[in-house]
């Protein structure tokens, strides 16, 4: 019935020889050790709003992004890492929710109120569109990459 040959020790020892080479199959609470704040609570809002505006979420002063939209490594003006952000299509879905849901309803209340051409209407409304969009797309990610930094999500 059961193996004899070996004693619980034996079992607890074979247990604490394995170790975790794959950083996310660590424990959740294996935090780096070089981690300044560790456990220091982190204002969410502030932090979202750092980052719409472009600006570390960190410091506020340095900026996010080093181009449209490429995410920086560390914050140049306190160091802060920004490289463990998984903002992914995040930003694209938040655009397109919020450019959708003021569109639609101008395009609506224009084509009612006015009923201009069919061509004006299309060429204001893709303008609005695209601009708008490419307005708010980076400032979303900032917004996303301050939100998981605040909530300290994939490592921050
Ligand atoms: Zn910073």
């Amino acid at each position: 019935m059961h193996d004899t040959t070996k004693t619980p020790e034996d079992a607890s020892e074979r247990l604490s020889d394995i170790t975790f080479t794959d950083p996310a199959a660590a424990p959740l609470d294996a935090a780096p050790a070089t981690r300044a704040d560790a456990g220091e609570e982190r204002e969410t809002w502030p932090a979202i709003w750092r980052g719409f505006r472009g600006r570390c979420p960190n410091c506020g002063s340095g900026p996010i992004l080093r181009s449209y939209l490429k995410v920086r490594d560390h914050c140049p003006s306190c160091r802060q890492e920004l490289h463990h952000n998984r903002a992914d299509d995040g930003p694209a879905y938040l655009t397109i929710l919020i450019v959708g849901h003021i569109m639609a309803p101008a395009l609506h209340i224009v084509f009612v109120t006015w009923r201009p051409e069919p061509l004006i209407l299309i060429t204001i409304f893709s303008i609005g569109c695209i601009g708008l969009s490419l307005y708010l797309l980076p400032r979303l990610k900032g917004a996303i990459v301050g939100y998981q930094w605040a909530r300290r999500m994939y490592g921050f």
